[in-house]
């Protein structure tokens, strides 16, 4: 049978004689091909290409001798992929050809087949384990080290240096997905590419090494110091040539351990967490943040919460508070829904905002088992107060963009409102902006099987700044909510309210009405309506309430 890994060895001799000498030698354990001279070698090569796993290469010949096919061989990069043995009988041509790269040389006359034949297998065995080697320690994309290495080299780095003190540095480009998406991929890949380069010009002036863990997320392990904007710097001029200023975001987070307390690995996740806690900052800067004492409590922190999770919703430890919603269209303002709002009430931590503990659950998936009961406890909800007080007061429910994932999300949101005898337009529900970026195909389909079932869906958190305007008309919504970042600082005329302006007018092209969150005085209530907003959520006309105080209230 043959081998599928039997190996070729293309043999270069003028001489017949020893073409044949050396083809018997080895054709016991390999494939052999011939070429006469220098020119049909290099045909030879460039037509099997790596198929070829060894040449022996005769120095003198005619036509074309043996150390201008090393050259050519080195001019066009294959002598690291292609390993060559010299045959000569000049102990002076042996260093040269080493010089241009050959393996290693055999000289005539040639010694027992046996060691000629262990000299083959050595030269291949090297050039095969480098290459196993190179494609594995530096990352494709951007040469830098491969993860693995990164921490293999970062940990020799520390044997070899006990007193450094180094810091571990995680670094990434804030949103790239975004750029991935709107640019192109090979776009995204120009742009990771420079950000590499950025870092090696940087690490020639603080030294340390670089490597990439994956997509845009890139580790430095440098000797401490005292600011970082150097390689921000760095970077930044790096990616002048494909970016904007004002589209260039990166974000670095540093962990600095001068008594190399932690392992390697939880160093850079420390770092990781610090370059993370930068990842929705709304400020359009790059930005550096130190992994510090206060991120430290927030880890134990969210341990616990994790730790606790599956006891607190056995316990029925998450409440819900209702918001009202009015409409403001007419002379007065009439109540017309209101908004469900998780919280916890631990037994130990006391009262926990939502805002603490839902994006930590959207990290690992356990929002969705919390959104469910959520919604399941709404659905009940507006049944007793159709009971209670004769009318129905339809409510919007969270949507996380983790939710959207779970197939049967739909099936569950029919069969709760369903049991409750409700309507689907009854039930709403709040998908934020941010949830349409990731998987538009996906968010679409499931969003026009909500909608043609009856119920009604609402931007949320519209203009947080993830989506186009090109975005928007493509998207089956009924409602635009406004983010309550644009509401701060309204006033006659200013720039924040010319936002606001422009947000109705997109709504209002977009054939749907707005809601305005987070409206707190008069002024701003007033500004809306005459604005032309149709509906208000904020602390101007309640806090989110709890169900008895939501009857009362009605
Ligand atoms: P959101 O969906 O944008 O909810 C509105 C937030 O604004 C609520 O914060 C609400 O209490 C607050 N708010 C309302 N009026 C005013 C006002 O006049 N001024 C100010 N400063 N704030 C106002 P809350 O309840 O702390 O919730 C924070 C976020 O947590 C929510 O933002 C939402 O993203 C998330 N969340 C809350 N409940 C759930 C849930 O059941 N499931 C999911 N997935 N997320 C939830
Ligand atoms: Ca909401
Ligand atoms: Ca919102």
């Amino acid at each position: 049978m043959e081998d599928l890994f039997e190996r070729t060895i293309l043999i270069v001799d003028d001489e017949e004689i020893n073409r044949i000498l050396l083809g018997t030698i080895i054709q016991s354990e390999y494939k052999v091909i011939y070429a006469q001279n220098g020119k049909e070698a290099l045909e030879k090569i460039h037509s099997y290409g790596s198929a070829i796993s060894l040449v022996l290469l005769d120095l003198l010949m005619p036509v074309m001798d043996g150390s201008e096919v090393l050259k050519t061989l080195n001019q066009e990069g294959l002598i690291t992929e292609i390993p060559v043995i010299v045959l000569t009988s000049e102990k002076s041509s042996e260093i040269q050809s080493l010089k241009l790269g050959a393996a290693d040389f055999l000289t005539k006359p040639y010694d027992s087949p046996e060691v000629i034949l262990a000299r083959i297998r050595h030269s291949i065995q090297l050039s095969e384990h480098s290459k196993i080697i190179h494609a594995t320690e530096f990352d494709k994309l951007t040469r830098l080290y491969s993860p693995e290495f990164f921490f293999e080299y970062a940990s020799l780095f520390d044997q070899r240096f006990k007193d450094k003190v180094m810091d571990a540095l995680a670094i990434n480009f804030t949103r790239f997905h975004l750029l991935n998406q709107l640019k192109g991929r090979p776009f995204g890949n120009e742009v990771l590419n420079a950000m590499a380069d950025g870092l090696r010009k940087a690490l020639l002036k603080i030294g340390g090494i670089a490597g990439r863990n994956e997509a845009d997320s890139f580790y430095l392990y440098v000797p401490h110091q005292e600011d970082y904007d150097i390689i921000l710097q760095k970077i930044n001029e790096s990616l002048s040539s494909l970016l904007k200023p004002s589209e260039i975001r990166l974000r670095l987070g540093v962990f600095s351990d001068s008594e190399r307390k932690f392992p390697m690995i939880q160093r850079f996740d420390h770092a990781v967490q610090a370059c993370n806690s930068l990842r929705n900052k709304t400020s359009t800067t790059s930005d550096i943040r130190l992994y510090d004492a206060k991120m430290a409590q927030k880890e134990v922190f969210d341990a616990h919460l994790l730790q606790d999770f599956e006891s607190a919703i056995e316990e029925k430890q998450f409440k819900l508070n209702y918001q009202p919603k009015f409409n403001i269209k007419g002379d007065k303002p009439v109540l017309c829904c209101a908004e469900a709002l998780v919280r916890w009430e631990h037994p130990e931590l006391g009262f926990v905002r939502p805002d603490l503990f839902i994006p930590l659950f959207e990290e690992n998936g356990l929002v969705t088992k919390l959104d469910r009961y959520v919604w399941e406890e709404s659905a009940r909800q507006i049944r007793r107060w159709k009971e209670e007080l004769g009318k129905t007061i339809p409510v919007s429910v969270n949507v996380s963009r983790v939710d959207i994932v779970a197939p049967d999300m739909t099936d569950f949101i029919e069969k709760i409102v369903k049991e409750n005898g409700l309507l689907p337009s009854e039930y709403h529900l709040e998908i934020t902006e941010s949830a349409y970026t990731s998987d538009q195909k996906h968010i679409i389909e499931v969003v026009e099987n909500l909608r043609s079932l009856g119920h009604k869906i609402e931007m949320d958190d519209f203009g947080s700044g993830y989506s186009s305007l090109n975005m928007l008309t493509s998207m089956p919504i009924d409602v635009l909510k406004m983010d309550k970042a644009f509401i701060r600082n309204i006033q006659p005329g200013n720039k924040e309210m010319k936002l606001v302006e422009l947000v109705l007018d997109i709504a209002k092209n977009l054939g749907v009405p707005v809601v305005a969150e987070g409206v707190e005085t008069e002024e701003e209530y007033k500004m809306l309506k005459s604005a032309g907003c149709d509906i208000i959520q904020g602390y101007y006309f309640s806090k989110p309430i709890s169900p008895n105080e939501f009857s009362r209230f009605v």
